[in-house]
């Protein structure tokens, strides 16, 4: 198997709502996003995907998302803007996107801050 890294980050801001302690109130995080694609094989150019096309699909993925409040943001109008659930709506938005590509989205991580992160993948 090829795997494949890229790394952004968007700036925004959440409160999780029901959340008993400090993120429950308005606070804003610079969220670094980590997307790993994987695949069997190469294309004819030996390569996975191109790093650019990997990077504009995840900027693109997450435009909706960045200098924004995230609970105004579809779905987090409806579910809470947590790490987990950024992380799981960046890997479903991403997998459509890459629908056609002959490379799979293994994991997206979300990070909060340095320290604190979220992963979601599909065993
Ligand atoms: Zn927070």
């Amino acid at each position: 198997m090829y795997e494949l890294m890229i790394e952004t980050s968007f700036s925004a801001a959440h409160q999780l709502r029901g959340y008993k302690g400090k993120c429950e109130s308005l606070h804003g995080h610079n969220w670094r996003i980590q997307v790993i694609v994987s695949s069997e094989r190469l294309n004819d150019t030996g390569i996975v995907i191109d790093f650019h096309e990997l990077k504009a699909v995840t900027k693109d993925a997450i435009s909706p998302l960045d200098h924004s409040f995230l609970n105004d943001v579809f779905p987090f109008t409806e579910i809470n803007p947590s790490s987990e659930n950024i992380a799981k709506w960046i890997y479903d938005t991403i997998r459509k996107k890459l629908y056609e590509n002959n490379c799979t989205v293994s994991s997206v991580t979300v990070w909060e801050n340095d320290t604190a992160s979220a992963t979601y993948y599909e065993a």
